[in-house]
This record gives structure tokens, C-alpha cells and sequence, in this order.
């Protein structure tokens, strides 16, 4: 079969791979890690850095198509790529992505909202704020992930000190705003500009990293689904998209939806769609990148996706290491257990996802109950 390319040798690549393979394409993966769970899987791993020109070379060479699993790729490499093979999402788009100050300026250009924010790119910008900023976050405005690269500042002098502590990169700072709930959208956009949506997800993060993803099938029309969906279109058609990405959202106390961030990806807020979808979000990258037609995004079911952190593998008690108890998990009627092969598990770290499934929201959420109890991860239905 075709060869497609992959940059990133993570979980979101190694997945990617899996889906490739089961269309009957075979897969190379640019990743310097000889670990890598994407690179384990991969038909070809090319073993060298993002920006390395012998691996960029033999990847584009072999490959008629191009994508890539994370944000922080060089926008370069990209461009360099696609002067010989075809290259999804595109650079311009990721360049824009990968960098906070310009996403949120980018968003606000499509007519969505985002949190009152202000970049910074020296002491004296903090200076120059708006009170109305405090409470707040600094964020970086490059290489975050997880809440990594972040700090809640309830005041200016603390914002000063917290830049400090980040060597005096760029950021944002934001107001830190009361949220009623958080939801993603994940869509595929073709080169024809066809574009096709799952349904959204309410999302819950436990320190700054997601825990569970929620899918309700009987509520995929809410008029909130569709507020989110149609500002994500109109950020993917403003950035010229061609891919899966995703775009988080906070909905505020007041209703009101915010756009927090996109992904030019797939996401682990859209891993349910694996065992959910009628097509997963990766067989549609597998698509959008091949330029093959686009899946069906149809839900089959109700889903709770609940992410399993390295925190699992420490036994609460005794604070020792132990292989967590699958078995209780593959007891679980509807639990679909999705492991990443990561060699060591690190508190913090994502290490795998189970997707729970149910005809109802209630089923889905009592057997979640049951796997969160098994695997001692907190989960409330
Ligand atoms: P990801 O792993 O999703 O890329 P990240 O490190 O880029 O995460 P954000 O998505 O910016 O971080 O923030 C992580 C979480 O922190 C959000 O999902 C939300 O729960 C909380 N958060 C971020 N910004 C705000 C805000 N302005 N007001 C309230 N909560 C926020
Ligand atoms: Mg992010
Ligand atoms: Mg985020």
C-alpha cells in the first residue's frame, strides 16, 4: 500500500499508525525517541529530531502524504516537507496554533470569543495590564501541555514573579474566568473545504490535565453543541484547514461559550471516538491526510472516557509501584481498554484510556463508576 508520514512518536501517532495499518496504508514515523509508543508500531521509524533535514528527506521521499501529532513541530519542518510531498495541516496553520499570543489574536479575528487576555513579552508589559486581569493565569505562550508552563497569579507582583520563574518567555496572561463547564469540538476538514463535526464533549480536568470525556447520543443537538460547532468551522476556514483538530471551550456561568485553545490534531478529548464513532477521529486523519472521503461521524452510543494517568500504577496505600488490576477493568461490561505501551509510568503521565460504553448516558456512567473504582481514579457520575 501507500506510504503516509507521521511527525511525533506519541500516543496520538501511535494510534494514528493503527488506523492507517487497518486501511492498508503503512506508516513512518520522524521521532528522535527510540521508545516511542507511535515509533513501536510504525512500519518505518525514522529515527531523528523534528528539524533533522536527512530524516525530513526520508520521510518526504517516502511518503505521499504528511501529518503530525503535535503542536510544537516546527512550522519549518512543515514547509520544508511540503515542497516535495503533501503536507496536512498545513504550516501556516500551525504556526499560528503553536503559539498563544498569535491563536488568540487569530480567534478573535474569526468573530469567536476568547478570555480577556493580554500578551506579554517583558516585565513592563505586566505593568501595563488591566486590573481586571486578577485573578489570572500566565501561560507560556509556547510548548505547554497539561497545564505545564502555567501559573495562577492573583496579582500583578505575582505575575511578575511567576514570568520570572519562567525565564521571561513570552505568555499571555488571562483572566482567570468562573466556568460553568468545559466542551470540545473535534472536526475533519478536507482540501475541498468539506467539513464534518463529532459531537462535542464536556470535558473535566483535575490539575490541568484531562480526566474524563463525556458523551451524551441523545443530546448531540444542544443548542450549545451547535453554537461550538459553527465557531469551530469558523476557525478552521479562517486558518484554511485541512486535518482533524479540535477547539476547547469553556462555557461561563452566564452561558456565555469562550474558545480557549485549538489542537491541530486529533485529541484525547476525542479518544471516545475510537469505540463511540462510527469512524474514529484517527481513521478520519488517516482520510483527510490520504485524501480519501471523509467518515462518518455518527454516534454509535453514549460514552465515558475516563484517561489513566501513571498515578494508577502507585498503589494509594503503600506508595509503591504495581501493574494496576486490568483485569477488574476488563470485567466491565461496555469498558474498552486503550493502553499506549509508554516504558515507564510517571505520576502525571497519560499511560492509556478506557472508553466506557452504554445505549444510555446512565449505563455508561455506572459502568465508569465501576472501572474508576477498579483502577482507584476518582470519577463522579
Ligand atoms: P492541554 O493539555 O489541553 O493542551 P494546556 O496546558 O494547553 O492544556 P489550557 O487548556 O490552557 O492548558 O488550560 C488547562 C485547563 O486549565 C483548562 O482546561 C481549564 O480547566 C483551566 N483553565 C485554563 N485557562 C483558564 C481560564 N482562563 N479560566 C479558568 N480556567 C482555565
Ligand atoms: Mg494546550
Ligand atoms: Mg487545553
Amino acid at each position: 500500500g501507500d506510504w503516509l508520514g507521521m511527525i511525533g512518536g506519541g500516543q496520538l501517532g501511535r494510534m494514528y499508525c493503527h488506523a492507517a495499518q487497518s486501511l492498508g496504508y503503512k506508516v513512518a514515523v520522524l521521532d528522535p525517541d527510540a521508545q516511542s509508543p507511535a515509533g513501536a508500531v510504525a512500519d518505518l521509524h525514522i529515527r531523528a529530531a523534528y528539524d533533522d533535514p536527512v530524516g525530513l528527506r526520508q520521510l518526504a521521499e517516502r511518503c505521499k502524504a504528511i501529518t503530525t501529532e503535535f503542536e510544537n513541530v516546527p512550522a519549518q519542518s512543515l514547509e520544508t516537507l511540503a515542497s516535495v510531498s503533501l503536507v496536512r495541516p498545513g504550516a501556516h496553520s500551525v504556526a499560528i496554533v503553536q503559539d498563544r499570543i498569535r491563536e488568540k489574536a487569530f480567534i478573535e479575528s474569526t468573530g469567536v470569543p476568547v478570555a480577556p487576555y493580554a500578551a506579554i513579552h517583558a516585565q513592563q508589559d505586566i505593568d501595563a495590564v488591566p486590573e481586571d486581569l486578577f485573578p489570572g493565569i500566565l501561560k507560556a505562550a509556547r510548548l505547554g501541555y497539561d497545564g505545564k508552563g502555567q501559573a495562577r497569579v492573583n496579582t500583578r507582583e505575582e505575575a511578575r514573579q511567576a514570568l520570572q520563574a519562567f525565564g521571561g518567555v513570552a505568555c499571555v496572561l488571562e483572566a482567570l474566568l468562573p466556568l460553568a463547564s468545559e466542551l470540545s469540538v473535534v472536526m475533519a476538514r478536507a482540501a475541498d473545504g468539506q467539513a464534518v463535526f463529532y459531537p462535542s464533549a464536556r470535558n473535566e480536568h483535575r490539575d490541568g490535565i484531562l480526566a474524563v470525556s463525556i458523551v451524551d447520543a441523545q443530546l448531540a443537538d444542544q443548542a450549545i453543541a451547535i453554537q461550538a460547532a459553527n465557531a469551530a468551522l469558523a476557525i478552521a476556514e479562517g486558518l484554511r484547514y485541512v486535518g482533524v483538530m479540535c477547539v476547547e471551550f469553556f462555557v461561563l456561568q452566564d452561558g456565555r461559550l469562550i474558545a480557549n485553545e485549538i489542537a491541530p490534531r486529533p485529541h484525547n478529548s476525542g479518544h471516545y471516538t475510537m469505540n463511540a464513532s462510527v469512524c474514529s477521529q484517527f481513521e478520519q486523519q488517516v482520510r483527510v491526510t490520504a485524501g480519501m472521503p471523509l467518515g462518518d461521524t455518527a454516534s454509535l452510543c453514549s460514552v465515558v472516557m475516563l484517561n489513566i494517568l501513571g498515578d494508577v500504577w502507585f498503589d494509594r496505600a503503600s506508595g509503591l509501584k504495581r501493574e494496576p488490576d486490568w483485569t477488574a477493568v476488563l470485567a466491565v461490561p461496555g469498558a474498552k481498554l486503550h493502553l499506549y505501551g509508554k516504558s515507564e509510568a510517571r505520576r502525571g503521565r497519560k499511560m492509556g484510556h478506557v472508553n466506557v460504553l452504554g445505549a444510555t448516558l446512565a449505563e455508561a456512567e455506572s459502568a465508569a463508576s465501576r472501572v474508576a473504582l477498579a483502577l482507584d481514579i476518582p470519577f463522579q457520575p
